[in-house]
């Protein structure tokens, strides 16, 4: 593939890299496929692999990049499709079956070669699929480096490119104030001594089939998300490491403060139905889209980009009318985006619609209302809807509460009881007295919520008939990291009176679009304080039964009110206190560690600095704690290990030469390259 300008630099501390080519995968070449590493969308991408000294040529017939996929519900064809590279790739060209092919979508890097029995330098391509009705050839900025992701010894990717100098090349361990490389066996002999030693020593004994637990060791771990099979398989083994082998209780997910569910209020409120509930092709036929604290454009993109936009530009109307009942409207979709400020999201929106962010923010555009709101304040801003919605529009909710009661029959458990006390507290204010104190907290104006329960609950008629708005609701950490499990509950009520949680094509609440949460692995035990330690791990607080019980106990009055006091009250708690009610049954593992707990600490694909709600504060805490450890071993004489790195390479324990990786610091020279 031609590269028809050189790069150019604007500063003179970049150095100009002329781009030549982009190696084409052999009609040989292994090939697999895998979803993105990086977000929720699971874009879906090609993987070729191949020897660096045996490229692909063009033309049609000479390269391994050819499809044979017809997708009948999103209508595209590429049966015996072959790319072809002869002529500059057209804009957008894989949406049509030609994927771009980026420098960052190549890496180089060792493969064995079982016949040989030899290392041997391959490149590795990964191409945004045209075959994958998710993304359709699409891809993000971080999707498009997914290549760079796969471990290698050289620094970039081919010769001529621009060199990717971030790349780490081996395990590194910090000596003598410095972190120095090492060699893999080094690493894991180091890494499995330690928690070996942990196993042996310093456990709490559970009852069968658990046993000694190392409870001195603390761990923070990715529990789902990413493609490549990180769904299921990255999860199993970490998994039965620390879960099964080591059995620790002290575990937390990557984005959240305890081994818990980030969406316990909508589990709860769908009485177990959960999340996850709608697909490309839902979001692509929605009549209405909430987006809840989630920043798609950065965080989702392709899904914006590609699913988001086609409804909202009328590109799926005839899509529309194919899965929508006889007789419906299908129109052009219309999007709220609810935000605390205007978010990437909301100016890609505004310009993709010709909408400026004042008039979507004052309620002037009928297709895109931006809802920004107090941080923090979501859930008074749902239930001012729902409180809208409620007195407004009575058939609208009766119709869908029906709908769920009739449902039961196939299977579908409404909670009526939940339902009836969120009625109640609906109903213990008068709708102006909602909208009054609602604007006041959450600084949305009276006219944007009540535009909002509109655009929401307004039916759609044709022909004398009356059809139910098709409502998709997307929600991820704006509410998630703000106050989880109230918003949260808030949003599934709100979806549930407006049908969002009726199961038809074009509608469902859930968090982050596409989320492949396919995970796989044992639970972790019970804190060791819980009283019967085999009757396993809980998960949350159910707070329909709990809440009704504790306020008969002491004697109270049990209504929709004084439920929503009591959880207001509860979480309230959970965050201003050191140690929340939840902690019994989920440790809080970052209190624990600020504490001083744990003496080893296993992070496993997870960044917690970035991804915990105070990761200034565990950064400071574990650099200090690990300093403090580091000049305790090294200056302690008595273990022999030398005090300074000049002799580091000498001793037993730290000979880094002796297990610092071959020298592969030079890439690898092709002959072979397609020009
Ligand atoms: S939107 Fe980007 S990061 Fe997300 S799955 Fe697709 S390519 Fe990957």
């Amino acid at each position: 593939m031609s590269s028809s300008s050189s790069s150019t630099t604007s500063s003179s501390t970049t150095s100009s890299v002329k781009n030549t080519s982009i190696p084409l995968p052999p009609p040989d070449a292994e090939i697999y496929h895998a979803t993105c590493r990086f977000c929720n969308v699971g874009c879906g991408y090609d993987i070729f692999v191949f020897p660096i000294y045996k490229s692909g040529g063009p033309a049609k017939g000479q390269n391994a990049v050819v499809y044979n996929m017809n997708d009948q519900v999103f209508n595209r064809n590429l049966v015996n499709y072959q790319a072809d590279y002869t002529s500059p790739v057209i804009p957008l060209g894989a949406n049509y079956g030609t994927p771009w092919i980026g420098e960052s979508m190549v890496t180089t890097t060792l493969k064995y070669n079982t016949n040989t029995g030899n290392w041997e330098p391959v490149y590795i391509l990964e191409v945004p699929s045209s075959e994958c009705p998710v993304n359709e050839g699409n891809y993000s900025t971080r999707g498009g480096k997914n290549a760079l992701r796969n471990w290698s010894p050289f620094n970039d990717n081919a010769p001529g490119f621009k060199v990717f100098s971030t790349r780490i090349q081996t395990p590194l361990i910090r000596w003598n104030g410095s972190l120095q490389p090492v060699g893999w066996s080094y690493a894991i002999d180091v890494a499995a001594r330690v928690a070996k030693y942990y196993m042996d020593n310093e456990t709490t004994t559970y009852p069968s089939p658990v046993g000694p637990a190392a409870t001195q060791v603390m761990a923070i771990r990715a529990d789902h998300g990413g493609g490549q099979g990180g769904g299921v398989f990255s999860n199993l083994m970490p998994g039965l490491f620390l879960h099964m082998g080591l059995a620790t209780p002290f575990v937390r997910f990557h984005y959240e403060v305890a081994f818990s569910f980030t969406q316990d209020a909508l589990e709860e409120a769908t009485n177990g139905n959960g999340t996850d509930t709608a697909s490309m092709l839902d979001i692509s036929i929605a009549d209405v889209l909430v987006l809840w604290g989630i920043n798609e454009y950065s965080t989702s993109t392709v899904n914006l980009i590609q699913h988001i936009f086609d409804n909202i530009d009328g590109s799926t109307i005839s899509r529309k009318q194919t899965w929508f009942d006889p007789g419906e409207p299908a129109a052009a979709g219309n999007i709220i985006i609810v935000e605390a400020r205007p978010s990437e999201t909301v100016h890609a929106v505004a310009a993709k619609l010709g909408v400026s962010i004042q008039d979507a923010m004052n309620g002037n555009s009928d297709q895109f209302l931006f809802v920004q709101v107090n941080p923090g304040t979501d859930s008074e801003l749902a239930n001012a809807v729902a409180a809208y919605i409620y007195y407004t529009y009575p058939d609208v909710v009766n119709h869908f509460v029906q709908l769920y009661q009739s449902a039961s029959s196939n299977g579908f458990a409404f909670n009526q009881d939940t339902y009836n006390y969120y009625i109640q507290y609906l109903q213990s204010k008068s709708l102006s007295d909602w909208l009054s104190e609602a604007s006041s907290i959450t600084g949305v104006p009276q006219n944007v919520i009540q535009k909002m329960g509109d655009m929401l609950a307004k039916p759609k008629s044709a022909n004398g008939s009356t059809f139910y708005n098709r409502v998709l609701m997307e929600f991820e950490k704006g509410i998630i990291w703000s106050a989880n499990y109230t918003p949260i509950y808030a949003v599934a009520n709100l979806g549930i009176i407006t049908g969002a949680l009726s199961g038809r094509p074009g509608c469902g609440v859930s968090t982050g679009f596409g989320h492949q949460r396919g995970a796989a692995f044992p639970i972790p035990p019970p804190p060791p304080w819980q009283s019967n330690l085999s009757e396993g791990r809980q998960f949350f607080i159910q707070m329909h039964t709990y809440v009704p019980q504790q306020l008969k106990a002491s004697g109270q009055t049990v209504s929709g009110t004084t439920i929503a006091e009591y959880i207001k009250n509860f979480y309230n708690q959970y965050t201003s206190s050191l140690v929340p009610q939840i902690y019994q049954y989920n440790p809080i593992i970052d209190y624990l560690i600020y504490s001083g707990y744990g003496k080893m600490l296993w992070m496993f694909t997870a960044n917690p600095y970035k991804q915990t709600m105070s990761g200034e504060k565990l950064s400071q805490v574990l650099d200090n704690r690990s300093r403090l450890l580091q000049e305790c071993v090294e200056n302690t004489s008595s273990l022999g290990i030398p005090s300074s790195s000049s002799n580091a390479g000498t001793s037993p324990n730290y000979d880094t030469s002796a297990v610092a990786p071959q020298s592969l610091n030079s890439p690898p020279q092709t002959s072979t390259l397609v020009q």
